[in-house]
């Protein structure tokens, strides 16, 4: 029998979930993990948390790989794909051949669009940047230091887009000292993803820390001194050191656009997350669209696709049992201000109604949204990860509102220690 090969490109929550759960199934062919970014994987959701923190170590937020049998992390930038041969194609112009690809290159952050100034002239440019990479975040930390350095005070950091990224941004820098400016089109930004209640949470305490946070967009960008001089929608201006774009992002397909594969808003995949034109071909995380269903950017999320796409390889490749189709659950957490804010499901608050259960007085919101019977869809807690970990079942299951409320009052009661 010929040995299988398994090739994943992209080494991020995805992929090197993906090895994991190959090696834990018994995979014992060859396995190959194309990494983009050196010099090792790393957790991204410590770019902003963790690595911009002045005396931060990438290698204390390092991935572990699997060393239980031996898999090749090969550094690297992936190409293209070579269908009808089955083989990725390296930048280099070396060729992996593969049983199973899975793809797992994630997504790229949307930049200020180049008319807003003169974006590409080299003083601006290194001014303004994005948020994605342990690079970004290396740059980011150069440039606050230099500040501090050469005018003896904080940094005066501009960041456009308010939504989780440059909101857990903002909050970051500002704990460090500097002085944020938080520039967002929307009144509460957050209120889509986080019902309208705890938004306004998020928006006080932006309020009462933050140097800004302004209701704009950004008009224009130049070069001032050796800082950057912004011009606002809503008519104002605004000096600054820097500029971290949070824009959000796009998912990494670019390199795959000369291929077969079908590609819309993603790499779109079946239940299994098998490509759903391509035999061979596989895709899970920030980059991966499952039929029928919008796209979802979340840590979680991809460790879970690349746990179950490896299932699913593993069994396309005659080796373990079908594992059935890929349930998400869209929860995630975030941590602003001190406060633990977990979402469970996907929230929709243009569909489905909101419902406060905290207590009043109590320090712990809990937000749920239900559809027309009654059944609760989502919900999202406030400092209270016990309680969200409680809510995480009914929320599942489509509990009654009542039920969830029960367990909302009995776990947050004096007696029960929340
Ligand atoms: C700063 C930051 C903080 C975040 N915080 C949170 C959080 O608190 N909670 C949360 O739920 N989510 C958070 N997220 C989102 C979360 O990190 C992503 O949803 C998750 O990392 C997606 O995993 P992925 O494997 O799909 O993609 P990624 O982790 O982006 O990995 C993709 C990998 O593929 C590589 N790659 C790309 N193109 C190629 C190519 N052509 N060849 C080879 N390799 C390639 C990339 O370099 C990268 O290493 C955060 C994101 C950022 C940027």
């Amino acid at each position: 029998m010929t040995v299988a090969s398994v090739v994943i490109v992209g080494a991020g929550a995805a992929g090197t979930a993906a090895a994991t759960q190959l090696r834990t199934l018994g995979f014992d062919g060859d396995l190959t993990l194309v990494h983009g970014e050196g010099p090792v994987p790393y957790n991204r959701t410590a770019v902003n948390k963790t690595l911009l923190q002045p005396d931060a170590r990438l290698e204390s937020v390092r991935t572990v790989l699997p060393d239980d049998a031996p898999t090749v992390l090969l550094t690297g930038r992936a190409q293209g794909l070579d269908i009808p041969r089955r083989a990725v194609v390296l930048q280099d112009g070396s060729r992996l051949s593969y049983d199973a690809a899975i793809i797992a290159t994630g997504a790229r952050p949307r930049l200020l669009p180049a008319r807003v100034g003169g974006l590409d002239g080299p003083a601006l440019s290194g001014l303004v940047t994005p948020l994605r990479t342990s690079d970004d975040a290396d740059h980011i930390r150069r440039l606050l230091a230099d500040v501090g350095r050469r005018h003896e005070r904080p940094a005066r950091v501009g960041i456009v887009g308010a939504s989780l990224l440059g909101s857990e941004t903002a909050d970051v820098l500002t704990t460090l000292g500097h002085e944020v400016f938080l520039i967002g089109a929307a009144a509460d930004p957050m209120a889509r993803r986080l019902g309208t209640t705890i938004a306004r949470w998020v928006r006080k305490r932006h309020e009462e820390h933050l140097a800004g946070l302004i209701e704009a967009r950004v008009d224009s960008l130049e070069v001032a001194g050796d800082g950057l001089r912004l011009a606002l929608s809503n008519g104002t201006g605004l000096t600054v050191d820097l500029v971290i774009e949070a824009l959000g992002v796009d998912p990494d397909v670019d390199w795959l656009r000369d291929s077969p594969l079908a590609l819309d808003d993603g790499v779109l995949v079946d239940d299994r997350l098998r490509a759903v034109n391509v035999e061979g071909v596989y895709a899970a995380g920030d980059l991966a669209r499952v039929e029928g269903s919008t796209r979802i950017e979340h840590w979680g999320h991809a460790l879970a696709q690349g746990a179950h796409v490896a299932r699913t390889v593993s069994h396309d490749l005659r080796r373990t049992e079908d594992p059935g189709p890929f349930g998400p659950s869209g929860s995630y957490s975030t941590w602003l201000y001190g406060k633990a804010i977990n979402v469970l499901g996907s929230p929709c608050p243009r569909r489905d109604r909101e419902v406060v259960l905290a207590p009043p007085g109590h320090e712990t919101h809990v937000t749920v949204f239900t559809s027309a019977e009654h059944r609760v869809s989502a919900a999202v807690t406030l400092g209270s990860a016990k309680l969200a970990n409680r809510l995480r079942p009914l929320v599942v299951a489509r509990a009654a509102v009542e039920e969830v409320a029960d367990v909302v009052t009995a776990t947050l009661s004096p007696t029960s220690g929340v």
